[in-house]
């Protein structure tokens, strides 16, 4: 058995710890004589399960006493209906900064519940760049939209944009990669399949004042309040990848934390965005400060010459590599479980396949 290093944007590499973990207990999970896969939902083994992850997502992310943490599923995509018909409360209006395709999407799908008043937008840049906000742009919206790293685009927010008392933040391809300070927002939510575990659970942190809906007559499936009321448990939730999440955090605190986790993802990413400014073969045209640490985008500007170097990288295990189809070139992704190993095999694989191209077509 040989594992590549896998670059994939999601799902996404995990920590082999935590793949050996799930081969150990596929058997028999903490005693119970079977596999989480087999296990009832509404057991004592399951419940432990489900409360043991969601307390260590409500440590490892100091998350207030305020704050729900609800497991759905639906993806990170079902948010983008689910936030508007749960907060368009008042004004049934929200401001949105548009960095890419996630906030289009999420932009697309509140259209059908109220009024999306854009306040920012990187289209001028075509999302090269993170916009300039504008605070006399800002409504009285019922809530802000943010995607806090735009996984297609390869561009983040370093901080908190802009302040608003319901700032909903769209954290799939960032969240439990840094610290963050919940309390300056009102909702988070994200995908587990990149830093958190596997695709089939979607994580949502949303401040208690929140949950009151009961005057919007929404489908019980699709009320955060009712999924709050139950634990998470209304119906059979993606049992599986709620355990798979608990692993993860338990790997994120042996590690040393978030601070830890920061601080290496910084590294790794500070190392691939050197080899790429210092390469006469590859670029990276985004504005330097608004660089993602986790979504690496870089081409040699020639379309065929990325397709060589995408199948030369194979040869050095590395996976994954492939631009989205918007965007084209290479993307590697760098979440927590990619290793600073595999970042540098990367790297001695990009100047190899710079030395073999210069060479070639170098004419002495
Ligand atoms: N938001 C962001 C920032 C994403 O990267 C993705 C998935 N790549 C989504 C939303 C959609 O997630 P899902 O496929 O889980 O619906």
């Amino acid at each position: 058995m040989e594992r590549v290093y896998n670059f994939s944007a999601g799902p996404a590499t995990l920590p082999e710890s935590v793949l050996l973990k799930i081969q150990e207990e596929c058997l028999d999970v903490n005693g119970s004589g079977m596999s989480v896969m087999e296990m009832s939902h509404r057991s004592f083994h399951f419940e432990s399960i489900l409360n043991k992850t969601k307390q260590d997502l409500m440590d490892c992310l100091s998350i207030p006493t305020n704050y729900e943490v609800l497991f759905l599923q639906g993806g990170a995509s079902l948010q983008f209906t689910m936030i508007p018909m749960n907060l368009l409360k008042k004004s049934k209006s929200l401001d949105l900064i548009h960095t890419g395709v996630w906030s289009q999407k999420a932009l697309e799908e509140a259209k059908h519940f109220g009024t999306v008043n854009i306040i920012a937008t990187g289209e001028s840049s075509n999302f090269r760049e993170i916009p300039t906000i504008n605070t006399d742009n800002q409504s009285n919206a019922d809530y802000l939209h943010y995607v806090s790293n735009n996984t297609i685009y390869c561009t983040q927010f370093h901080s908190i944009p802009i302040e608003h008392p319901t700032l909903v933040c769209d954290m799939s391809s960032d969240i439990c990669s840094k610290p963050i300070d919940v309390s300056k927002y009102g909702l988070i939510f994200a995908g587990a399949q990149k830093n958190l575990g596997i695709a089939g659970l979607t994580i949502v942190i949303i401040r208690k004042d929140l949950l009151d809906t009961k005057d919007l007559n929404l489908p019980s499936m699709l009320d955060y309040a009712v999924y709050a009321k139950n634990n998470s448990l209304y119906n059979t939730p993606s049992s599986f990848a709620i355990y798979v999440s608990g692993l993860v955090l338990d790997w994120i605190k042996e590690v040393g934390g978030l601070e830890e986790i920061a601080r290496i993802n910084q590294e790794k990413a500070n190392l691939l965005y050197d080899a790429i400014d210092n390469s006469k073969l590859f670029f990276n045209n985004i504005s330097k400060q608004d660089r993602s640490t986790m979504n690496v985008m870089f081409s040699t500007l020639n379309d065929e010459l990325d397709e060589r170097f995408i199948k030369f990288a194979l040869t050095y295990k590395c996976d994954g590599i492939k631009g989205h189809r918007l965007t084209k070139g290479c993307r590697a992704s760098i979440y927590n479980a990619m290793s600073i190993e595999g970042v540098k095999t990367l790297i001695q694989c990009m100047n190899d396949f710079e030395a073999q191209f210069l060479k070639e077509n170098t004419h002495v």
